[in-house]
């Protein structure tokens, strides 16, 4: 059992749980799971979790239920970027510690969304927005389906005046991003958020958010079905690449913020 505080993501999934009146029945609902990593609890990875040092923070909308979905992905960001905070998205009331944290000078906000589908006013992000002086990178991520994503941007003027950074890729970047036939693959929110580290320049961090990204599939994968049509590899295979990367990232200095002169 782990004796760290609960992270931002394992608290906004406690504080979503208390407001529901009816269990998420999520497929695979039965199952026994961890109240940490919500894998089935003989497949709990608890152990392994282990953070990084990052320059990177990650501010984390979620439309709704979507912190409930054992399957998402956001609590690994946390897991491994300690700087990482989690917001439920309403269109009525933003909350004020959201608007405190975006307006907050230690963070240069960046917006993740795709180019075509963003307003064409809002500015795209530098190389000066991702390694910012004296600054951290402060990735926001919204986190749904692909529609509700849409939705909360939209509707969600606050974020249409920050950088706005967009992957275009014709190659998934882990073997177990979610398959989505007529649109090609989606990525998962934790496969983004890897691109973010990347593109600040952390490809050692986003190397360990991808690995803990691909144990955390194969475990929930091994619990949920016996077949799929998911490249599969033997999860302690997996184990080993993470504790690797973790191995790299832990070797790497990060150069520190330099104060605006
Ligand atoms: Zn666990």
């Amino acid at each position: 059992m782990s004796t760290v505080p609960p992270h931002a993501i394992e608290r906004l999934y406690q504080q979503r749980l208390k407001q529901s009146t009816r269990p998420y029945q999520a497929r695979g609902y039965q199952i026994i799971r961890c109240p940490h990593c919500h894998l089935a609890q003989k497949f709990c990875q608890c152990h392994l979790k282990q953070s990084v040092v990052s320059n990177c923070a990650f501010c984390l909308i979620m439309y709704d239920f979507e912190v409930l979905k054992p399957s998402n992905s956001a609590g690994l960001i946390a897991d491994i970027i300690p700087d990482t905070y989690g917001f439920i998205w309403s269109r009525m009331q933003t909350s004020t510690e959201l608007l405190t944290l975006l307006a907050n000078p230690e963070y240069q906000p960046i917006v993740i969304f795709p180019t075509q589908n963003a307003l064409e006013s809002q500015p795209l992000a530098t190389a000066h927005d991702l390694q910012p002086t004296g600054k951290k990178p402060l990735f926001i991520l919204l986190d749904g389906t692909w529609r509700e994503a849409h939705k909360m941007y939209r509707k969600s003027p606050w974020l249409h005046h920050f950088p706005l950074l967009s992957f275009n890729l014709d190659k998934a970047p882990s073997d177990y991003s979610l398959r989505k036939g007529s649109l090609g693959f989606q990525l998962a929110t934790a496969e983004v958020a890897a691109l973010a580290l990347a593109a600040a320049g952390e490809q050692a961090n986003a190397d360990v958010l991808l690995s803990w990204f691909e144990v955390f599939c194969e475990a929930s994968l091994m619990a949920t079905s016996k077949d799929s049509d998911f490249v599969r590899r033997p999860l302690v295979q997996l184990q080993k690449a993470y504790m690797d990367a973790l191995e790299q990232a832990a070797g790497v200095t990060l150069s520190e913020p330099v104060a605006d002169l």
